[in-house]
């Protein structure tokens, strides 16, 4: 693939106002190709990691104080949400936020906006293959899916504009052990397909199965970098993010 990292974040701060800073000095890396686990306690900054990546942070009353984030080479940084989307930058939310009124299909097709029309029916089959639980619901109110489907619905939703980088919030808050196994082998597809993944998680046993790396973060700053293998060693950030650390 490309040789420019799918990811390159230097030294980021962003702050909440004027008194809230939610991250400081933060650097990290996902090379072109790579799955990339960013783990962390409740309130450590990893949606504000998220938000700082895809644009949204103004939305949240938030703002980038210093540092610099690129992908692929070109800056993302001062770019609107949609423009992130089309440079091939793509976000699944935290948690349910689906179009509940809306159909399955619908919702998919919200995540296309920015492809064409042969991409937008292509990443439709795709999908349908990738979620057959999805197919199957194609035409129900997406309101009326299981908390778990809506999460894999949102997954969905942010493949549908063909992202080089899909980054992951927490893709299984609340699911079943089976689910989980379900969301793990559905990055290693993803993964397999050429995108590269930054996984927000607090699963750290789930996050590990998967990722090549792992940053951990700690009120803001990060705290410890290491392979997956490395991280899965480490007996201390176990602890840690249970809350025992
Ligand atoms: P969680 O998993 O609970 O979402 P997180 O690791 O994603 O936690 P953030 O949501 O990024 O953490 O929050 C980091 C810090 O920024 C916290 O102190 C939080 O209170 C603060 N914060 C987050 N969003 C806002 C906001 N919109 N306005 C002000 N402060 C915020």
């Amino acid at each position: 693939g490309d040789s420019a990292p799918a990811l390159q974040i230097e030294g980021l701060s962003v702050r909440y106002g004027r008194s809230v800073t939610a991250l400081r000095d933060v650097s990290l890396t996902v090379a072109d190709g790579e799955v990339v686990t960013l783990m962390g306690l409740n309130g450590a900054g990893k949606s504000t990691l998220a938000r700082a990546i895809t644009g949204l942070l103004p939305a949240q009353g938030g703002s980038i104080s210093a540092g610099a984030i690129t992908s692929f080479g070109a800056p993302l940084t001062r770019r609107s949400p949609r423009a992130i989307v089309r440079h091939g930058v793509a976000q699944a939310l935290e948690g349910r936020r689906i179009f509940g009124a809306m159909t399955v299909a619908e919702n998919l097709d919200m995540g296309g906006t920015t492809v064409g029309a042969n991409e937008l029916k292509a990443n439709r089959s795709r999908m349908m293959e990738l979620f057959p639980r999805l197919a199957e619901r194609h035409d129900q109110a997406a309101g009326l899916l299981s908390g778990g489907e809506q999460q894999m619905l949102a997954v969905a939703r942010a493949l549908m504009s063909s992202p080089r980088l899909l980054i992951l919030d927490e893709p299984t808050l609340g699911l079943s052990p089976k689910l989980v196994t379900h969301v793990r082998d559905t990055i290693r597809a993803i993964r397999t397909a050429g995108t590269s993944v930054l996984l927000i998680e607090q699963n750290a046993t789930m996050a590990l199965a998967v990722a090549d790396r792992g940053y951990v973060i700690e009120h803001g700053r990060i705290v410890h970098e290491a392979t997956a293998a490395e991280l899965r060693a480490d007996t201390g950030l176990q602890r840690l993010l249970l809350g025992l650390g």
